[in-house]
């Protein structure tokens, strides 16, 4: 279920008609629904909690300040990959004790910035990690919770570019390395092993593969604990998918029986890391279509958004359901085009040869599921400020990002002195050329 839907004719958030924020904000813009975000945590924590399996929203998904203040206040904690994820997880109200640190490359500096906050744990993913968390650990005077990330070579059974737990993905440690790298963690004195932690891969519907990959985790809990190492946390990764074309994604209670059944009995405090599951749905893009070219092969639907507003397609090769907000005609002729953006590459095409009613010139049309990995993957590519994005709470919403302007890009760059007349202008931070000390 999204949370857009057609009143009087007109395609929704909630109780706010997508056209009139159309007219209030412009396009293109991301329109989130919070009751759909709150629908999505409900569902996952009832199936859960009765395990004590806590949420951790994977900040990456969506990191806009307004959905992480929505999951926030819902009780969730945070899952990170950076310094910048961290600044933002505790601005946006989640308790730094709630905060698990993932990614395989973090930096001394990011590792200082999670050890002075007291988050809960990082989830390491290589030996070199370890030294140097340890190494960080000691200098802040802070121990730390670690966790070893394992890669179970388990097959996602998703896009090659979103599968992260077989063999020959750069993440996690490989589970026959594992027991090597428990014993090096426990031999660095500023740090505490406390669990596992597993990530095998992004928009997960079928749910056999957490079945392999949780089997492959608590043998490997059993196989510490015979050798005397206190294992007492588990993280089960995220992954859990979404319809993109309708289908029905994986049932949380069957997630949550799978849970019960492969991990439940090892004793440990469980978690889970779901990103897309929480806000794919809650999201659309909003976009105004600017020309319809009818070339000699095919029919081209020209929008004012483009890949770098939502570059799924492009990466991935994702499917984005795209709606028109006047809803059609039940008797409208239904006509193939192709979707495409603004942008100087040919990748910027949303869609082939799109079964879409007929569409014209101003109409306005959404992307559904765009909740997830969209606005968070944006970028100004082709001069293109980066796109508003609202946040709609029943008949409510407010602009949650206000749209980038080309005067906001172009105050971050400079021209070199050389270039400016140099010594002619007032110093300024900008006018300093920086010599090579070396
Ligand atoms: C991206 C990521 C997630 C979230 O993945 P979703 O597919 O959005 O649920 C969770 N954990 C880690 C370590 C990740 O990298």
């Amino acid at each position: 279920m999204t949370g857009f839907t057609y009143k009087n004719g007109v395609l929704h958030a909630d109780d706010i008609a997508l056209s009139t924020i159309a007219d209030k904000v412009g396009t293109p813009t991301y329109v989130y629904a919070s009751s759909t975000i709150e629908q999505n945590y409900a569902r996952l924590a009832n199936a859960l909690s009765p395990l004590g399996v806590r949420i951790a929203y994977a900040l990456k998904a969506n990191s806009n300040q307004a959905v992480i203040a929505t999951l926030a206040r819902l009780g969730a904690g945070g899952d990170i990959v950076s310094g910048g994820e961290l600044t933002r997880a505790m601005a946006a109200g989640i308790a730094p004790d709630r905060i698990v640190f993932s990614g395989v490359g973090k930096t001394a500096d990011e590792v200082a910035q999670a050890l002075r906050a007291g988050i809960h744990q990082f989830n390491v993913e290589s030996i070199p990690e370890l030294d140097l968390i340890d190494r960080v650990a000691a200098s802040v005077g802070i121990r730390a919770n670690v966790a070893l990330r394992v890669n179970p070579d388990v097959d996602a059974g998703t896009h090659a570019k979103i599968t992260t737990g077989r063999k020959d993905n750069k993440f996690g440690i490989d589970l026959d390395d594992a027991a090597a790298a428990w014993t090096r963690a426990v031999s660095l004195p500023n740090l505490n092993p406390v669990g596992l932690a597993v990530h095998i891969g992004s928009q997960l519907i079928d749910l056999t593969p957490y079945r392999a990959a949780y089997r492959r985790l608590a043998d490997l809990v059993r196989a510490l604990r015979a050798q005397g190492h206190e294992v007492s946390r588990l993280d089960l990764g995220g992954g859990l998918g979404v319809g993109y074309r309708g289908e029905t994604g994986p049932d949380v209670a069957d997630y949550a029986a799978l849970v019960r059944e492969m991990v439940s009995d090892l004793g440990c405090s469980l978690m889970v890391e779901p990103g897309r599951y929480l806000v794919a749905e809650a999201g659309c893009v909003l976009s105004r279509v600017l020309f319809v070219k009818d070339g000699s092969a095919r029919r081209f639907v020209i929008l004012d958004a483009g890949m770098n507003d939502l570059l799924r397609p492009a990466l991935y090769d994702s499917f984005h359901a795209v709606v028109p907000v006047k809803q059609a005609a039940p008797d409208a002729v239904i006509h193939p085009a192709d979707i495409v953006g603004p942008v100087c590459e040919t990748g910027d095409t949303f869609a082939k040869a799109r079964e879409l009613p007929p569409l014209e010139q101003g109409d306005l049309v959404a992307f559904l599921h765009a909740g997830a990995y969209g606005a968070v993957m944006g970028s100004t590519y082709n001069t293109r400020p980066l796109a508003a994005e609202v946040l709609v709470a029943g008949n409510k919403f407010e602009l949650v990002r206000p749209r980038q302007t080309v005067e906001d890009l172009l105050s971050r760059e400079r021209i070199p002195s050389w270039l400016s007349g140099g010594d002619q202008h007032s110093p300024s931070e900008s006018g300093q050329p920086l010599r090579s000390t070396g």
